[in-house]
């Protein structure tokens, strides 16, 4: 098979290119390098059946000179992280809606699967313990700028399911709960490789709020294979599932676990949320996936701990 994975210079999208790789197909990756980095996807260059377009999902050309040949479609590319966000709230809704319009099109016309990568902020402040896909959107006004993000990708969703209900397009919709792992970089909000950098710098561990707000991680190598086979699995087009792991943490229980797996000096310091973000900043206070639907799909069942993902996040960092 030959992929198309928008964002494939990015943290998910470049294990997702090895990923496929390393089965014996062909990736093209395309990716305008704001988040992205060709230094993930150094073990990769080179390779026969790789390819990498510089260029962004909201210019259709660039889209339409990826797609010749292509048999399946991973659109991953988006602004990301809470930073990103706030520091650029307008250029970013618009890659996430106009970005992903281009590629349903380009699906559409070239009759191609299309994977479309939501996200678990949809379900915004909805603290169900166990968010199935049909749980209600909790979300704050949209003048607050951090749901910008989740809005935009709503509309995402929304776009892939009528091209797909109205004009027959074979889309997938996943929403990964907070996705991490080696290559996965701080400097756009991630708690988890900030928390890591700073232990091993020796700085205090940034908890925004108070660190009562839990998150369930999930490993990327778990989320990877779930991906591909979502999408080659033609009876899982047409809908949405949730990928992530129940395993919960507090955030400040996160610090002082990433604190004793470095066996850092480091302490924590609590940081208020107008601080962190600015002003008028809404958290989420709970987020725990339900993935029966995925479980009964494709068998979706993650194996990574989150002591194993501290560790590999250590060690990729200390690399
Ligand atoms: N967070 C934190 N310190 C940081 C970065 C993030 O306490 O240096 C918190 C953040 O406020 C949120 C949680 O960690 O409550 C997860 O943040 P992240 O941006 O990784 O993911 P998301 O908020 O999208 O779940």
């Amino acid at each position: 098979m030959r992929y198309l994975i928008t964002g494939g210079a990015g943290f998910i999208g470049s294990h997702l290119t090895e990923h496929l790789l390393e089965r014996d197909h062909e990736v093209v990756a395309l990716d305008n390098l704001s988040t992205g980095s060709l230094d993930n996807l150094a073990g990769v260059a080179g390779h026969t059946g790789f390819r990498f377009v510089r260029g962004s999902v909201t210019d259709p050309e660039a889209v339409e000179a990826c797609m010749a040949g292509v048999d399946a479609v991973f659109h991953l590319a988006a602004a990301v992280g809470v930073f990103t966000i706030l520091d650029k709230t307008l250029e970013s809704l618009r890659t996430n809606l106009h970005g992903t319009e281009v590629l349903l099109e380009a699906a559409l016309r070239h009759d191609v699967p299309i994977l479309v990568a939501s996200t678990s902020e949809i379900y915004g402040k909805n603290t169900a313990n166990g968010l199935t896909e049909d749980s209600d959107r909790i979300i704050g006004s949209p003048l607050k700028t951090r749901w910008s993000y989740a809005e935009a990708k709503a509309l995402d969703e929304t776009l892939a399911h009528l091209y797909a209900v109205e004009h027959g397009l074979r889309a997938v919709i996943v929403r990964p709960f907070n996705t991490v792992g080696p290559r996965q970089t701080g400097r756009y909000g991630m708690v988890i490789p900030r928390f890591v950098t700073q232990a091993l710098a020796g700085e205090p561990l940034t908890v925004f709020g108070d660190g009562q707000q839990t998150r369930c991680f999930c490993h990327v190598h778990d989320v990877v294979p779930a991906l591909v086979r979502l999408l080659s699995d033609e009876s899982a087009h047409g809908k949405v599932f949730n990928l992530g792991s129940d395993e919960q943490t507090t955030i400040s229980q996160l610090a002082e676990r990433v604190i004793a797996a470095t066996g850092s000096t480091s302490t924590i310091a609590k940081v208020p949320y107008e601080e962190a973000y600015g002003e008028g900043y809404e958290d989420m206070q709970r987020r725990i996936p339900d993935c029966s639907r995925a479980r009964e799909q494709i068998g979706f069942a993650p194996v990574h701990t989150l002591d194993g993902i501290i560790e590999a996040v250590v060690a990729d960092r200390r690399r």
